[in-house]
């Protein structure tokens, strides 16, 4: 059984619980442990880094440090943007000045033992994706689902380590062919949605939602498929600002890509966090036959 530490991240139990529901159903239902890291705290990817450089690896590092007490090789961090954090203390830890000064900030020291583990990997490697189309009970065939990546998963490369194409990834592309889904090809997979953004520059931050919303459907899509708890809530909330402004109407539903793997598991869509979604996905529960 593969055993990862589970960082859920601030966002895991608020807005984006859902994913957290998803997440843990989907994760029974394949044989993998999600042990959650003890004790953890807030990673410091909404503010540290642009405050203090010391404090925004230490936050990280000491998650990582604790995640060492677990039975485990690797921790995954389901949203793109606490997993770019512990990407970053990775690759800046690995100098050694660096460590000793941010170690001397902990209780417990970072060693580097336990390694950041992609959480589209988790379920897009080889094994997984073999047991995923084992246990498909009701296919998602029929679907056209635009797969968003966003910004902070897969680039800048070096930093991520992540295997993927970070112009056109296709990590999520592939788990959505495992589930009859049909992933579409369209150019805005990595564009950002200005989440961050949503207090400071509105403005901004509501035009790169409606360019994402209007190629998606323009592509066809019938809902976007998301991986990070930020740009979903910032994709499916933002959608009556946007239409109002732009004078459209998407009504375009954004689950997160566990959700489609448990519905094509045959879980309940309640179990899988469905209602919580702002945009209705009652068109995608249908249209799979599951509403
Ligand atoms: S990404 Fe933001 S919301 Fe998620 S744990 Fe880190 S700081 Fe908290």
């Amino acid at each position: 059984m593969a055993k990862y530490a589970f960082y859920p991240g601030c966002s895991l139990e608020t807005g984006g619980i859902e994913y957290g529901m998803s997440s843990h159903a989907v994760a029974e239902a394949l044989g993998i442990e999600f042990l959650e890291v003890p004790d953890w705290n807030c990673c410091g990817a909404s503010s540290a880094h642009m405050t203090d450089h010391l404090l925004s690896l230490a936050l990280p590092a000491r998650v990582l440090a604790l995640a060492e007490t677990l039975p485990v090789n690797e921790m995954v961090a389901p949203c793109a943007a606490c997993h770019q954090r512990f990407a970053a203390v990775e690759y800046e830890l690995q100098n050694e000045d660096l460590r000793r000064k941010v170690n001397s900030l902990l209780e417990r020291p970072y060693t580097g033992k336990v390694r950041l583990r992609s959480y589209l990997d988790v379920f897009a490697n080889p094994a997984t994706l073999e047991e995923i189309r084992k246990k498909v009970k009701r296919s998602l065939k029929g679907l056209k689902v635009a797969c968003y990546y966003g910004c902070l998963f897969v680039k800048p490369p070096k930093l991520v380590n992540f295997v993927d194409d970070p112009e056109n990834p296709q990590a999520m592309d592939n788990i959505m062919r495992v589930l009859g889904a049909e992933p579409l090809p369209w150019p805005y997979k990595t564009e950002c949605c200005g989440a961050s953004l949503g207090m400071t520059r509105e403005d901004a931050c509501t035009k790169l939602c409606n360019d994402i919303l209007k190629i998606a459907k323009d592509s066809g899509a019938d809902c976007i498929v998301a991986a990070c708890p930020l740009c979903q809530q910032n994709l499916d909330m933002r959608q009556i600002t946007v239409e109002k402004k732009y004078g459209t109407q998407y009504r375009m539903p954004i689950p997160f890509f566990t959700q489609l793997i448990g519905l094509a598991l045959g879980l309940d869509p309640k179990v899988l966090g469905f209602k919580k979604l702002f945009v209705d996905p009652v068109m995608v529960l249908r249209k799979v036959g599951a509403a």
